[in-house]
């Protein structure tokens, strides 16, 4: 229906247009940050539905998860009618798993594999490193050597190629018994870790390409950031009907170090000769100002072809780049900043508005501790993995060896959690036995739980235990089968009812550190949410079953409930990372600060961001190969800030090793640009003109006249900047300020409280 094709294309610039509704069998959409790319390729998959193409077969791939989530909605604003839920979509990792569940046996995959995680991965790795004792790497290697198997893989360089390349060379090196060792631990597990789950579809839909005959439109985001491997993908998705649209921005690829392809993009070129190629040349997101020093940054690559992009928002508020004197006064600085903004703005905006952005997890850590102090309610975006939580890892472990057994790496890990007198002899032999008997770990619980197996090493009580352990899988496996009703709330209940038997409360308060009470309250939380998914995946809302094709479907019979449980074990393994709370939800309506690293930022944006640590040895990064990549990074990072921008860096270092504080310099990208100027000692004037500026490009309504002499009077002061020169201030961002803050902010109550 017209209404729906104008929703569509509402507020779109012609090019953007031009793109939506463009015939073109295969598009590329190639575009600078902010200029829309995303927004367009949203609104695409709406025409095509708006034009009555079925969505199921439809494939649209995302960067993260959380990508797709919000593209549904908006599809759904656009659109209606709930057509968004029936979209194949997700990110490349979501959509191979579901295609690998329904045709999975065809290419002899187990039914109910499960996915390693990266947690999984590298325990497996260290386990093998530490049992055979290699020369040239210990147990603190498995994080690299898991990589490296990673880009092998990524590079569709299976173990025997690998090998065969080396035995060529005559080189045995160890690597290459921990990667076969590695394979063979995956397999005997039902394991798939996440290059394998790109990899076994890859095989399934060679050998079997009616399983995607139905698709008649593959669209992904963030093109720069694809694999060998997933660039395969694509083409055989759209093997029927080669309707192709990508977006994506070479200048933001920042995945090199973990094979990402940019040759894809001119690969894709070659293999789709009619490819055309689009430009959006307006931005969108950023004040000019702000546009202008990243480009600055971007344009020292002097082999990056030159393109055009014009600001639409007026200058705005110049960046400012600050030398702290070391990390902890950055941080300081940092919270301070955002307390003072929000006062000085009278709230204008939440803490929603703003994310602190940083090369690496650790770097964060100082800037936690000084939000904690200050009250600044804040998420991770990186780091709090909630699934990896001590107390909710254990549950989802529960969940895995219920569903498959077979599941060795899961086994483990709860076998004696909580305890159940099993000591370390214990858990040798029973590796051992399944070992030397060929069978699994599972089988040698079971056999010895019943006493047909004799293990050296179990104590009585340990006997008794596995025994009760047994029985409480077995248990929970019977009513999960038997239960005939397909409410989701019957997962709560079962979940509940297996803690309750493993005595978990008691587990999470006397053998995890912290509050209990803190701890008990993801453990409901993960109940919640797995209730939540299974519920949604009943209702037909979340991870729909894949339309039926020619190709042979799931010959799996399992209750709906199973399957659904199953579905959210492995949207858990494949979620790396926990979205915290989103804004808001902190009851007071300001919402919580986002920090986050720069490479889970991609794509996002926001008001107001900080940029601290933009020293030489962060960014960039002292190990990496590629300093363009680095560049890219920062020019990323630069891109996501809309109206606000500080980028900062100590003078100063502890150095780890020697503990000794050292010199650091300033980030060579900055200190090459003519930033410099924008270099400032104090944070930026805010000027009546900035907040309406500041306005103006978030479209937000102003104080007024009088509000904002409202603040200046209850701050005792006579005019707005004299606030931001006050010496207590200045003081404050300048020095070390050993005593607590005694800004403005107290009185004006803009601490939430948590
Ligand atoms: P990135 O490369 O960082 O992923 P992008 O090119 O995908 O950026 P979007 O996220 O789609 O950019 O858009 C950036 C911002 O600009 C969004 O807030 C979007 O709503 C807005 N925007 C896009 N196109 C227009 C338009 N024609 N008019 C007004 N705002 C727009
Ligand atoms: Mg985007």
């Amino acid at each position: 229906p017209p209404v729906e094709i104008d929703k569509v294309l509402d507020g779109l610039n012609p090019v953007q247009r031009e793109a939506v509704m463009s015939t073109a069998e295969v598009l590329q959409i190639l575009a600078p940050p902010g200029s829309g790319k995303t927004r367009t390729l949203t609104s695409r998959v709406s025409w095509l539905l708006a034009n009555g193409m079925n969505p199921s077969n439809i494939i649209v791939a995302t960067f993260t998860n959380k990508a797709s989530k919000e593209m549904k909605e908006r599809i759904s604003k656009m659109i209606g009618g709930g057509l968004e839920n029936r979209l194949i979509i997700g990110t490349f990792h979501s959509i191979a798993t579901r295609y690998l569940r329904k045709y999975g046996h065809l290419i002899g995959l187990p039914s109910g594999f499960s996915i390693a995680d990266a947690g999984d991965s590298s325990t497996i790795i260290s386990r093998i490193i530490k049992k055979n004792k290699y020369s040239t790497m210990d147990g603190n290697d498995a994080g690299n050597v898991k990589s490296r198997i990673s880009n092998l893989k990524s590079k569709m360089q299976s173990v025997d190629v690998y090998i065969a390349t080396q035995k060529k060379s005559n080189h045995n090196d160890e690597f290459g018994k921990v990667y076969s060792q590695y394979e063979k631990e995956l397999k005997n597990s039902n394991l798939l870790d996440f290059d394998d789950l790109l990899l076994r579809c890859l095989d399934l839909l060679r050998a079997h390409p009616l399983c995607v005959s139905n698709i008649e439109a593959v669209l992904i985001d963030e093109f720069q950031d694809t694999n060998l491997v997933q660039f395969d993908l694509m083409c055989l998705f759209a093997a029927r009907r080669n309707r192709i649209t990508i977006v994506g921005d070479p200048d933001q690829s920042i995945y090199g170090f973990r094979a990402a392809e940019i040759g894809n993009l001119s690969t894709m070129q070659e293999v789709y000769p009619h490819t055309i190629v689009i430009n959006l040349e307006e931005n969108y997101r950023s004040s000019a100002a702000i546009l202008h020093c990243s480009l600055e940054v971007i344009e020292q690559d002097k082999a990056r072809p030159q393109k055009g992009i014009t600001p639409t928002h007026e200058i705005g508020i110049s960046p400012v780049l600050r030398q702290l004197p070391c990390p902890y006064s950055e941080a300081r600085w940092i919270v301070q900043e955002v307390l003072r903004l929000r006062a000085v703005t009278g709230n204008l905006f939440t803490f929603s508005d703003i994310a602190v952005l940083v090369r690496s997890g650790g770097l964060a850590r100082e800037i936690e501790t000084q939000m904690n102090q200050r009250s600044v309610p804040y998420r991770l975006l990186a780091g709090i993995k909630f699934f990896e939580r001590a107390e909710v890892k254990p549950v989802l472990d529960y969940l895995r060896v219920i569903l498959d057994p077979s599941n060795s790496e899961a086994l483990l890990r709860i076998l004696n959690t909580p305890r159940r007198g099993l000591g370390d002899k214990a858990f040798k032999e029973i590796s051992a036995t399944a070992e030397k008997k060929g069978i699994s770990i599972w089988n040698v619980v079971q056999k010895a739980a019943r006493g047909d197996m004799k293990i050296d090493g179990i104590s009585n009580p340990g006997l008794v235990g596995l025994s009760k352990f047994v029985k409480v899988i077995k248990d929970t496996q019977n009513t999960l089968q038997s239960e005939e009703s397909n409410n989701p709330e019957v997962i709560g209940t079962v979940i509940r009812s297996l803690l309750e038997k493993i005595d978990y409360k008691t587990y999470v308060g006397e053998k995890l550190q912290g509050e209990f009470e803190d701890r008990w309250q993801h453990v409901e939380e993960f109940i919640t949410q797995a209730v939540e998914f299974c519920n949604n995946v009943l209702a037909g809302i979340d991870e729909v079953d894949l339309p039926d094709t020619e190709a042979a479907g799931n010959p799996i019979e399992e209750s709906e409930l199973v399957v659904a449980l199953g579905k959210f074990l492995a949207n858990a393994a494949l979620a790396s990372v926990k979205e915290g709370p989103e804004a808001d939800e902190s009851g007071n309506g300001s919402g919580v600060l986002t920090i986050s690293t720069i490479h889970n930022a991609k794509g996002l944006e926001w008001p107001i961001v900080f940029i601290p640590g933009c020293y030489n040895g962060s960014i960039p990064h002292s190990r990496a190969e590629d300093h363009d990549e680095e560049r890219r990074l920062l020019y990323v990072a630069m891109t996501r800030a809309q109206a606000l921008l500080y980028l900062s860096y100590p003078s100063e270092l502890r150095d780890r090793k020697s503990g000794e504080m050292q010199d650091s310099n300033l980030c060579s990208f900055l200190a090459e640009s003519s930033l410099k100027p924008l270099m400032v000692d104090q944070g930026p004037t805010i000027t009546f003109q900035s907040i309406q500026s500041f306005s103006n490009i978030m479209s937000r309504q102003c104080p007024t006249n009088e509000e904002v002499q409202a603040i200046i009077n209850a701050a005792g002061l006579e005019r707005l900047d004299d606030w931001v020169e006050s010496d207590e201030l200045t003081r404050n961002y300048g020095g070390y300020p050993e005593d607590e803050f005694i800004g403005l902010g107290d009185e004006y109550n803009f601490q939430p409280q948590r």
